[in-house]
């Protein structure tokens, strides 16, 4: 994440709504990827001090859940992240509205990285056939008697990215991270996984980076539903952390994928606010993937070694050694080949 500043030269965060020093409304600018210290200059327009000229997204106005902008001149009434969401949860439950604004806060901080990479994103509705979409729903474990479905599962399938609200309330993931006995589950570690299984058939490989899979990841094909089950009925391989980045990534090599590609995204974001926060002296952008990997290896060390300071667990449990190394290279490869696809491509 960048380092951002309200006009007045406070700190502000990428969540920020208001600055805490002068007060400016503040709002993020998904285009030039700032942040905005704002004035309102008559109905719903709001300028910045270099005039230029924004709406609120709706889903601020209306819920609070969102500091994003809308361009004065687009006439859309949400912001462009906000226009991804196929559903969301029932908000005549003012519990909802909260779980709802832990799952946007996280969705953008995905967003970022992701338009910092530069890869295409566009929404479902935009654009049917290679578009994303977001479901955001409850079940009757979080809604009982309220709710037709038994169990929503996290997932994605045909261009929607499924979160079960449940992982945006505390307790409740909580309470399945440690049944489930995962050292490390968060709504936006769900996210940036499930981008992952979206952004592979999406760049519609040729052969050979097909057969590249293959031989880093195992075979895609491999029957799906089997593979699960048996991981569920008897967990990880013996000496799976040989070989994969989590546990879970040793299910299937789709999986595999998707974990790898998740935490590609967490390290890019991590190594970048460490690089603005003057942590550590290059950013993610300017080095190749095998000198972030060495970059993260010695800093996710000092960040467990500081949590453990503070009496936590670690803040990255994980060990990348050379056979996750390979993989990072492949996703490091279908970034690059993604970008090349973009329309924005020459704008970041
Ligand atoms: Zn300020
Ligand atoms: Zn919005
Ligand atoms: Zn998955």
């Amino acid at each position: 994440m960048k380092a951002f500043h309200c006009q007045c030269g406070q700190a502000v965060f990428f969540d920020s709504s208001h600055c805490i020093n002068c007060n400016s409304i503040l709002g993020f600018d998904p285009v030039e990827l700032e942040m905005r210290s704002l004035a309102q200059h008559g109905g719903p327009f709001f300028s910045d001090a270099s005039g230029r000229q924004y709406r609120l997204c709706r889903n601020r106005i209306d819920y609070a859940v969102c500091n994003w902008l809308v361009p004065a001149g687009d006439d859309a009434q949400l912001c462009m992240a906000c226009e991804f969401n196929r559903m969301i949860v029932n908000l005549a439950e003012p519990v909802n509205v909260r779980r709802w604004q832990r799952f946007e806060t996280a969705k953008k901080r995905l967003f970022f990285t992701l338009l910092r990479l530069g890869v295409p994103l566009a929404n479902g509705f935009d654009d049917p056939r290679d578009g994303l979409l977001f479901d955001f729903i409850e079940d009757q474990r979080s809604n009982p008697g309220q709710h037709p479905e038994s169990f929503v599962n996290t997932g994605f399938h045909g261009g929607v990215i499924t979160i079960n609200a449940l992982e945006a309330d505390d307790s409740m993931r909580e309470r399945v991270k440690s049944e489930m006995n995962e050292t490390y589950r968060t709504l936006l570690g769900h996210l940036r996984h499930e981008a992952g299984h979206y952004y592979w058939p999406l760049l519609d490989a040729d052969p050979d980076m097909r057969a590249q899979f293959s031989v880093t990841f195992g075979d895609p094909e491999r029957d799906y539903q089997a593979a699960l089950a048996a991981h569920y009925a008897n967990g990880p391989s013996q000496g799976w952390r040989d070989h994969y980045i989590s546990a879970y990534a040793s299910a299937h090599p789709s999986e595999d994928w998707a974990e790898t590609w998740g935490h590609y995204l967490h390290i890019y974001d991590a190594l970048e606010t460490a690089a603005n926060s003057g942590a550590i002296d290059r950013s993610p952008d300017s080095v190749d993937i095998d000198t972030r990997i060495s970059i993260w290896q010695r800093l996710s060390v000092a960040l467990n070694e500081l949590n453990r300071s503070s009496g936590l667990a670690d803040a990255y449990p994980f060990v990348l050694n050379s056979a996750v190394a390979a993989k990072f290279r492949f996703v490091d490869e279908v970034i690059r080949r993604l970008r090349q696809r973009s329309p924005a491509a020459a704008g970041h």
